[in-house]
């Protein structure tokens, strides 16, 4: 068989090592692919296949792309999930000896891009590592390889666990070791829909000493080597700007569990998967990126400890109170750039001037906000102020070496002050004098010739030369000067002397515009040694951001501070934060909430659309916002610190490990059964839905009877199964709560209140009346009611779907009829306040 050509042979030695990324192989202005990575990226990519020859019988499959257009395309394939090695011809192909010599520089996934045209900056970018020991535990590391960003958890209570955490974040990418079982990897793959990488080499390098310092398990220390090998593996550069990894203590934080974070759509939303309309997209009223991706952070580990959520709160009530300085602080935060990621990018060495500059003006900034916190008179956000600490080094060496507005090139000139570098002045001096005398001699030239149109003129070609017009080349003395070019127009001449202080000339520029990049370079080194500093820093300002974005989102939608007590919840005129933005007229109708101890399972009846599960939404969302440390959507609020919320609501469907609903349901009931305790928020929206009527009718009432006697977490529990509101009679803890609805002028008018006590029982076949379903049907349903009130469930029996098929027709029923629904609302609330009005005594007022 013939042999591939050695450039082939060389690719193939590279690709060996790359098998699972797309080898971009830089040939000449091209990354071509070759093989399998040509026909999947000529698919992904959609761009031409074409054919090479490789020195064998028939040619191999080719395609390439640009290279001057190549982020466009690696951004498209990491944005689906693959990796591309970047291969580079690493010696100038002019010097080289037989094939130019390649290697991979960089190897980009979906967890590690630093490019900025990949990042979204107001998001993270996660890729985690998960190990698993011995003994049972395992080990999740996230980094965020554009901020350097470092956590670590040590979960020891089991795989569960484990994908819930990670679920927790928003990751792109997992690094596991290729004996973590395929099962598990199938669930990785499946349930967080992430890029899995392997790296099984968890040896302690000595160069991590200083990052992993603070960690004294030998798990966690293998786990985060792990992650370090994997990240240098795939970037081949300096990593300075990596922090020390923070412990995260589960403990010490509200625990939400995937179903929860997913269904209370806390950072997206469900169907949409976008911001838009998530509790987020509400609170997110800072004003810098790494404001909002704190912001998100925070949302997604909500505080325990009561100090410290009272803390937050206790800075928000500072800036909800100083309004006026709160809009100077915001105005302030507009013009600081992303400390973080800028700190990530000096450190990876892919900074221009301008981003320093960039810097300088940020950095500028801490002064003025500083003060600006102190006119709060604050104790909280005087501390605040006290956290931000100018690096005045920084923006000194910033201020003296690089001009006010660099060139986006670093290699070409132009950015460093005059006075910064003696040999630069020299050269920049004898190139200054240089062209002063080129002048010189061209104002002489005119003279002596008495040419006035005679110019001295430069190109890349020629240099230096004397032009003059063909009309007057008659003026000009022959050998005068030495003839180098003809024009249609001119003539162009050049000096002996000219030629000699272009060279002069020439020299000096190149030796400045050398000099200015490694000038350059060192400032930049300089700053990677306070990177620290900016990090503590970008820290610091994400955490003002924040605090003020609780304030004025509070103060835009009249949300009060919440007080924390022990056992007792009582929230007046509550109000679901999202949903009341949506409706947006002020329409939202608020709510009171009281549970306790002798309260503490609220079984909800109503109708469909009534507002259940916006009610039980409403009480999560309050217990997160103020467990963040903001204040909360209702007119007082005495909270419990919840230690964990377990949600079933709504029809979130795993449709990607393709369980049926019914099976999801009981997953995530049984998640919320077996990890529940006294401490926790239960809300379970109609559960037992997904099966037949007495199934889940029998599953529903066991369900909460299990919470009410071993479980004791409070719980919210909606139900249309209206035999269970006999509950109450045997489950002491347990209250009957209903949506009020109520009969206006031929016509059933929701009116979103909740009330205690059961729902009226007959109410649905009087909104089948309402709806003139058939007599016959009326009184049939009739009849099964009053055997099901007699407990005689034998003569159901050969009827026993229409129930069932009554709640759908009842559903499909107000979903037509939701517009005239909406005015009839507005009518009857109208005539209400008529009614009361006239009912008043204004002369006793
Ligand atoms: P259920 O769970 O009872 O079927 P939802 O909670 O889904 O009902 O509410 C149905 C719709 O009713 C919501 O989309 C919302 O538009 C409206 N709604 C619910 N609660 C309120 C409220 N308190 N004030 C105003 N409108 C509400």
């Amino acid at each position: 068989m013939a042999k591939y050509t050695p450039m082939m042979e060389q690719y193939l030695r590279i690709k060996a090592d790359y098998q699972d990324a797309f080898l971009f192989f830089r040939l000449g202005d091209f990354y071509e692919m070759f093989f399998e990575d040509a026909i999947n990226a000529a698919r992904e990519l959609e761009i031409t296949l074409t054919k090479r020859d490789a020195g064998q019988k028939d040619p191999i499959p080719m395609c390439g792309v640009p290279y001057h257009s190549a982020a466009n395309y690696i951004k498209n394939l990491i944005e689906k999930g693959y990796k591309v090695a970047i291969c580079e011809q690493v010696e100038d192909p002019k010097s080289a000896k037989g094939v130019v010599k390649r290697e991979v520089v960089q190897l980009i996934t979906p967890g590690t891009v630093m490019e900025s045209n990949m990042l979204n900056e107001r998001n993270n970018n996660y890729i985690a590592s998960l190990s698993h020991f011995e003994d049972g535990s395992y080990v999740i590391v996230y980094n965020d390889l554009s901020t350097g960003e470092n956590r670590i958890a040590l979960i020891s209570h089991g795989w569960d666990a484990v994908i819930h955490e990670l679920y927790n974040q928003p990751i792109k990418e997992v690094v596991i070791s290729s004996n973590l079982p395929e099962d598990s990897q199938q669930q990785l793959r499946d349930r967080l829909q992430v890029t899995l990488s392997y790296q099984n080499e968890v040896n302690f390098n000595a160069e991590y000493r200083s990052l992993c310092e603070n960690l004294n398990d030998e798990r966690l220390m293998k786990a985060f080597s792990r992650l370090l090998n994997y990240i240098q593996h795939t970037q081949k550069r300096s990593l300075d700007h990596l922090q020390q990894a923070e412990i995260i203590e589960l403990d010490n934080h509200l625990s939400l569990d995937m179903y929860s974070k997913r269904n209370l759509e806390l950072t997206e939303t469900i169907m949409r998967k976008g911001k838009q309309g998530s509790l987020l997209w509400v609170l997110d009223k800072t004003v810098t990126a790494m404001g909002s991706r704190m912001l998100k952070k925070w949302l997604e580990r909500p505080l325990l400890v009561r100090d410290h959520i009272e803390e937050r709160l206790e800075t928000v009530d500072g800036f909800y109170q100083g309004f006026i300085e709160r809009d100077s602080v915001r105005e302030t935060l507009k013009s600081v750039y992303d400390l973080e990621r800028l700190a990530g990018r000096i450190s990876f060495g892919n900074v221009n001037a301008r981003d320093l500059i960039q810097l300088k003006k940020s950095l500028e900034k801490i002064p003025v906000l500083k003060q600006t916190l102190k006119q709060f008179n604050h104790k909280q956000i005087d501390q605040l102020a006290d956290s931000l600490v100018f690096p005045e080094h920084i923006v000194s060496l910033l201020e003296n070496s690089l001009v006010d507005d660099p060139p986006v090139s670093i290699k070409e000139g132009s950015i460093i002050k005059d006075g910064y570098h003696e040999q630069l002045d020299t050269y920049r001096d004898a190139s200054k004098n240089g062209k002063q005398w080129i002048a010189e001699l061209e104002q002489k030239e005119k003279q002596e010739t008495n040419i006035k149109s005679l110019k001295i003129g430069y190109n890349r070609v020629f240099g230096y030369y004397i032009e003059v017009t063909k009309a007057n080349l008659h003026l000009l003395p022959e050998g005068r000067y030495e003839r180098k070019q003809t024009l249609t127009n001119a003539e162009r001449f050049i000096t002996p002397e000219l030629k000699e202080k272009e060279q002069l000339i020439l020299e000096a520029e190149e030796k400045s515009v050398e000099l200015e990049y490694n000038l350059f370079i060192e400032v930049r080194d300089q700053i990677k040694e306070h990177i620290p500093e900016l990090q503590y820093l970008a820290d610091a300002v994400s955490k003002i951001d924040v605090l003020q974005a609780f304030a004025t989102v509070s103060e835009a939608n009249n949300y009060k501070r919440p007080r924390f007590v022990t056992d007792k919840l009582s929230i007046k005129n509550g109000r679901h934060p999202v949903v009341e933005q949506v409706m947006k007229d002020g329409s939202f109708v608020p709510n009171d909430i009281h549970l306790d101890q002798d309260r503490s399972i609220l079984l909800i009846t109503g109708p469909n659309m009534s507002g259940k599960s916006t009610y039980m939404r409403q009480l999560a969302l309050t217990v997160i916002m103020g467990q963040i440390g903001c204040f909360v959507p209702c007119d007082e609020a005495e909270l419990i610190i919840f230690d964990q919320i377990f949600t079933r609501i709504g029809a979130a469907d795993d449709l990607v490990s393709g369980q049926s609903t019914f099976m999801v349901e009981m997953l995530e009931a049984k998640h919320a059964l077996s990890n529940a305790t006294d401490r926790s928020l239960i809300l379970l929206d109609e559960i037992g839905r997904g099966t037949s009527t007495y199934d889940g009718m029998a599953l529903a009432q066991a369900i909460v009877e299990y919470i009410h006697h071993h479980v004791h977490a409070k719980t919210l529990f909606s139900t249309h199964y209206h035999e269970l509101t006999t509950l109450e009679e045997s489950l002491p803890n347990l209250k009957n709560v209903h949506v009020r609805a109520e009969e206006f002028e031929g016509n059933v008018v929701f009116l979103h209140q909740i009330r205690d006590g059961a729902a009226d029982e007959s109410y649905g076949i009087h909104v089948a009346k309402l709806a003139q379903l058939p007599e016959p049907l009326i009184a049939r349903a009739s009849e099964i009611l009053t055997q099901l009130e007699s407990g005689n469930e034998k003569t159901l029996q050969p009827n026993e779907q229409e129930p069932q098929e009554f709640q759908e027709a009842q559903l499909s029923f107000f979903a037509d009829e939701k517009p005239s629904q909406k005015k009839q609302e507005i009518k009857y609330v109208e005539e209400k306040i008529v009614q009361d009005l006239r009912g008043l005594n204004l002369l006793e007022m």
